[in-house]
C-alpha cells in the first residue's frame, strides 16, 4: 500500500517534468529575444520598440493560454449522474449482468443519456460508480471520469476536456504565433551573425538557436494545431475520431456534428470578441451536447436553430439539459 502510493507520488512529481521543459526553454526563448537580440543587438529605435511590443503581447497570451490549460480543472460528472445509495445497493448485490444492465437503464432514463457501449448497454464507470454521460471517458492518469475528454496531454499536465478545451486550442494558436513572430523577426539577424556581418559572440549564440528552437516547435505543433482545428470544425474530440460514439442507432462519428458555424459556437461561445481570449465561454454544462439528429429534425417543439444558439450562450450556469426543450422529448420517449 505504502509502496504503491510512494509510487504514485513519484509518478505525480516527474508528469511536471515536460511542463518544467517548455516553462524553461519559454523563460530562455524571452531572455535570448529581449535581451540579446532587442536591447543588445539591435540598434533601431523604431525596429526595438515594435518588436518588443508584439513580442510581449505574444508572451503574455501565450503564458496566459499555457497557464489556463493546466491549471483548470478537468470537470467531472454531476451528483445526479452517481448511483444513489439504494441503486448502488440493488447493483452491487446483482450478479446477473443482465440484470445490472436493467437497473443501470432505469437510471439512465432520467438522465440526458444517449450514448452507448458496443453492446448497446448504458456506459457506466465502475471506478468512480456513475454513469458515464454523453462524451464524457474515464482518465486513468487523473483517475477520475472527464467530461467531454479529448485526451490526456502530458505538455500540460492536465486533461484536456470540456473545461479546458477551448482554452488548450488558444494555447496551440499562441505558440504557433509565438514561435511565427519570432522565426520571422530573427531571421534577418540569424543571417548577418551566419554571414558574420555582426560581432557579437554571446547574442551569436543565443540568435541561432533562437531561430533553430522556434522552427522545430513550429513544425511540431503545426500539425497538432490542424488536427484539432479540423475536429473542432467537425465537432468531434480527440477520442471520438479514433472510436465513434455510439447511439441507440449505432455509431456514428457526425453525431454531434451540428455544421461549420454552430460547432465553432459549441467550443467558442457565441459572444465573438471572447473567442481570442482564455475565458470559458462554451455552451453548455458538459453533461448534454445537441445532436445532428435533433437538430435535422422536423419537430416543431426544436424551434428553429437559431433559438438554440442564443439560448446555449446566454447563460453559462442553468444547465443546457433544461434549455434544450428537445431533451425532454427524447426522455420521454
Ligand atoms: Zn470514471
Ligand atoms: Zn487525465
Amino acid at each position: 500500500m505504502a509502496l504503491s502510493r510512494g509510487f504514485r507520488c513519484c509518478q505525480r512529481i516527474f508528469s511536471w517534468i515536460p511542463v518544467i521543459i517548455i516553462t524553461s526553454v519559454v523563460l530562455w526563448s524571452y531572455y535570448a529575444y529581449v535581451f540579446e537580440l532587442c536591447l543588445f543587438t539591435l540598434s533601431n529605435t523604431l525596429e526595438k520598440a515594435a518588436y518588443l511590443l508584439v513580442f510581449h503581447a505574444c508572451f503574455v497570451m501565450f503564458l496566459w493560454t499555457y497557464w489556463k490549460s493546466i491549471f483548470t480543472p478537468p470537470s467531472t460528472p454531476g451528483k445526479k449522474f452517481h448511483l444513489s445509495y439504494s441503486d448502488k445497493e440493488r447493483y452491487d448485490k446483482e450478479d446477473r449482468p443482465d440484470v445490472q444492465k436493467h437497473i443501470l437503464m432505469e437510471v439512465a432514463k432520467k438522465l440526458p443519456i444517449f450514448t452507448r457501449t458496443t453492446s448497446g448497454a448504458i456506459r457506466f464507470c465502475d471506478r468512480c460508480q456513475l454513469l458515464k454521460p454523453d462524451r464524457c471517458h474515464h482518465c486513468s492518469v487523473c483517475e477520475t471520469c472527464v467530461l467531454k475528454m479529448d485526451h490526456h496531454c502530458p505538455w500540460v499536465n492536465n486533461c484536456v476536456g470540456f473545461s479546458n478545451y477551448k482554452f488548450f486550442l488558444l494555447f496551440l494558436t499562441y505558440s504557433m504565433l509565438y514561435c511565427v513572430f519570432i522565426a520571422a523577426t530573427v531571421f534577418r539577424y540569424f543571417l548577418k551573425f551566419w554571414s558574420g556581418e555582426l560581432p557579437n559572440v554571446q547574442a551569436k549564440f543565443h540568435v541561432l538557436f533562437l531561430m533553430f528552437v522556434a522552427l522545430m516547435f513550429f513544425l511540431s505543433l503545426m500539425f497538432l494545431f490542424g488536427y484539432h482545428c479540423w475536429l473542432v470544425t467537425k465537432n468531434r474530440s480527440t477520442l471520438e475520431a479514433f472510436s465513434a460514439p455510439i447511439f441507440q442507432t449505432g455509431p456514428d462519428k457526425n453525431g454531434f456534428n451540428l455544421g461549420f458555424r454552430r460547432n465553432l459556437i459549441q467550443v467558442f461561445g457565441d459572444e465573438r470578441k471572447l473567442w481570442f481570449l482564455p475565458v470559458f465561454t462554451s455552451l453548455g454544462d458538459g453533461h448534454f451536447f445537441p445532436m445532428r439528429t435533433q437538430s435535422e429534425s422536423r419537430n416543431p417543439l426544436l424551434g428553429n436553430e437559431e433559438q438554440w444558439d442564443e439560448d446555449g450562450g446566454s447563460d453559462e450556469e442553468s444547465p443546457a439539459i433544461q434549455r434544450d426543450p428537445s431533451v425532454t422529448i427524447h426522455i420521454e420517449s
